[in-house]
């Protein structure tokens, strides 16, 4: 099934679920995550109901790539690309996933420390 009625991202893919859309595509939709951890958090997802990273590979490759290459686009969008950002896919429980429908987040606009956590 390519959406499940009760996923809030299906939802805001849908545009079922009210959200702050930045880009879309016939593959993907990104839109600001409600509680930014930095000046720009923007969630990048599959348009198509996916769990999470762990089951990206039945998706195909295409729909992988599609997210990355997003990912990449959303930055320059968003005029980070200079700068610098981070992408981060939370994946299971000790990730602190909570929205099980596949996103990358993309971070930036200001100085980040690495390791997190
Ligand atoms: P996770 O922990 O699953 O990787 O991240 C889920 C993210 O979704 C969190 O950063 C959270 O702030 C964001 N989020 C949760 N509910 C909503 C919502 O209704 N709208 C938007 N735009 N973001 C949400
Ligand atoms: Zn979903």
């Amino acid at each position: 099934m390519d959406s499940h009625p009760e996923c809030l991202f299906c939802k805001i893919v849908a545009r079922a679920a009210p959200a702050q859309i930045v880009y879309h595509d016939e593959w993907v939709t990104a839109f600001r995550d409600i509680h930014p951890a930095a000046p720009v958090h923007v969630l990048i997802v599959p348009n198509r109901h996916v769990a999470g990273l762990n089951e990206l590979a039945e998706a195909g490759t295409d729909l992988a790539a599609r997210l990355l290459l997003a990912a990449a686009d959303v930055a320059h969008r968003e005029g980070v690309h200079q700068s610098g950002y981070r992408v981060i896919i939370n994946t299971g429980a000790d990730s602190g996933q909570i929205v099980l429908h596949l996103h990358l987040h993309l971070i930036g606009g200001q100085h980040m420390r690495y390791p997190i956590g």
